[in-house]
């Protein structure tokens, strides 16, 4: 604490993220990052751009790379928005479409971040909880609300909406912007970007750090029809007119043009997650179904933090969350690669 503080500074409780141990030798299943490298093309496309040329800006508009995420996913590049990381994204569709009057709604058990970015912005939010069964039902956010967010799948849970969810929970609040929160689609689930044609209320939040390999690149972006984007751009050019470095433009547009890379990259991540899930299940463990490139699990006999500190004295970090106490017994553990799933197999069925 310090009287040179604003008063914003007083007030604020920050995000903590997953550790990034400086240890070599570790299983690290802790921050759901890719276990495998980016695309080839990516490493040259960022080594293209170490030259004279950094001297110069970046495009502040990044417009080759909104083209190229246009082009993949078929919508026209004034319908998207790229930021440093989705975390920025995020943070931008928070003060630009999700500050209103009534409450933001979100469930009770979601991205931690969330809760962060209304405390920075001074914004009212409400909690909505999730089933017994750690799923959101969407009639439950029938309420007068200024804005939903939500990941799908849901973070830390991995559980899945189906799109015809979806749909309904649109054509329930046509009032307010659903922001959906797409970090892990791309592990098995169908995206919303579709639907933006049709729900001027929809953005579609997503981020090339998980399914793309790039979580050292910070690279996010956002869909949703015009006038959705132009409110993002008001707020970013507000802010930082280059949120973008040139490495980081260069290297997302390969990465997207390279889709069979990426697809290939996910499909060796679903194949481990089964594998995972089954050894799991064998010791004992309860698992949620998922979606995602990590498994949310318990084992009945067993406390949550304490299998945490038992694993990592093995040199496997996973995560585990404190609270909700209604999640407490869990572990959030990112698939990793077949090696570092026999470890964590390994392990558990040692301790288990
Ligand atoms: C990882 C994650 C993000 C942030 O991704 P970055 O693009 O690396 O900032 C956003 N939302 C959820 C739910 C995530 O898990």
């Amino acid at each position: 604490m310090s009287r040179y503080w604003s008063a914003v500074v007083h007030g604020l409780t920050p995000y903590v993220p997953g550790e990034q141990p400086k240890l070599a030798d570790l299983v690290k299943l802790n921050t759901n990052e890719n276990p495998y490298g980016p695309s080839p093309k990516v490493l040259e496309a960022v080594r293209a751009e170490a030259a004279d040329t950094l001297r110069l800006y970046p495009d502040p508009n990044s417009d080759r790379l909104r083209a190229g995420i246009a082009a993949y996913h078929g919508v026209t590049p004034e319908a998207v928005f790229v930021g440093n990381g989705s975390d920025e994204v995020l943070a931008h569709t928070f003060m630009a479409l999700l500050k209103h009057d009534r409450p933001l709604l979100f469930p009770d058990i979601t991205y931690s971040f969330y809760p962060v970015y209304c405390g920075l912005y001074g914004i009212d939010c409400r909690t909505v909880p999730l089933t017994g069964t750690f799923e959101i039902r969407v009639e439950d956010y029938r309420v007068p609300n200024g804005g939903i967010i939500f990941p799908n799948p849901n973070a830390p849970t991995g559980r899945l909406l189906g799109l015809d969810a979806i749909e309904r929970l649109l054509a329930g609040n046509p009032g307010s912007v659903v922001a959906v929160d797409e970090a892990y689609i791309d592990f098995g689930g169908a995206s919303a970007i579709p639907l933006t044609a049709r729900h001027p209320n929809l953005l579609v939040i997503r981020t090339l750090s998980k399914s793309h390999a790039l979580a050292g690149l910070r690279v996010g972006y956002a869909v949703g029809q015009p006038a959705l984007i132009e409110a993002l751009n008001r707020v970013k050019d507000s802010f930082n007119s280059y949120p973008l470095d040139r490495f980081a433009q260069a290297g997302a547009l390969a990465s997207i043009e390279d889709s069979a890379y990426f697809e290939s990259l996910c499909a060796r991540v679903v194949a481990t997650r089964a594998r995972m899930v089954d050894a799991m299940i064998r010791l004992g463990f309860e698992v949620l179904p998922s979606a995602a490139n990590f498994v949310f699990a318990r084992h009945p006999a067993h406390d949550g933090a304490e299998l945490a500190a038992a694993l990592r004295e093995r040199h496997i970090i996973v995560r585990h969350f404190r609270s909700p106490a209604r999640i407490a017994p869990f572990l959030r553990i990112t698939v990793g690669t077949d090696g570092q799933c026999d470890a964590l197999v390994d392990a558990l069925t040692a301790l288990c």
